[in-house]
């Protein structure tokens, strides 16, 4: 049997479209696999925020030659601070971080909130600041 995933009618195997309001059915291991193919996707898109930031953390660098440490910031946070650390990071207007934050959220489709909450488990407070 498959069930519709629009109005919870019962349909044949092979069915491809629901008997009663007509929308395409998608089978159980097609979901599965559309499933394990998502999980995939957010892996990928994980990895690469991951090496970004790494990228990021490691080409810069501070006056003193010191490599920069990047750090989430307690001065400057609406969320949890990831927005203005790397804006204090990169030495740019935390506006216009979010701004592109936002952006990046609407057109991203949620991608965004993943890889803020990354960035948000990933970048270390700043010892700095209080919080
Ligand atoms: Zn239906």
């Amino acid at each position: 049997m498959v069930y519709c995933s629009k109005c919870g009618k019962k349909n044949p195997d092979d069915a491809q479209y629901c008997d009663k309001c007509g929308v395409k059915l998608i089978t159980e291991s097609q979901l599965e696999k559309n499933i394990d193919d998502f999980g995939e996707e957010i892996e990928q898109i994980g990895k690469k925020i991951v090496k970004t930031v790494e990228d990021a953390t490691s080409s810069s660098k501070s006056t003193d030659g010191k490599p920069k440490k990047l750090y989430r910031s307690g001065k400057d946070k609406i969320i949890a601070g990831v927005c203005g650390g790397l804006a204090e990071h990169f030495d740019v207007d935390p506006l216009l971080v979010r701004v592109i934050a936002i952006v990046l959220l609407v057109g991203s489709l949620g991608f965004m909130m993943l890889a803020y909450l990354l960035l948000w488990v990933i970048i270390p407070r700043n010892p700095e600041h209080n919080w």
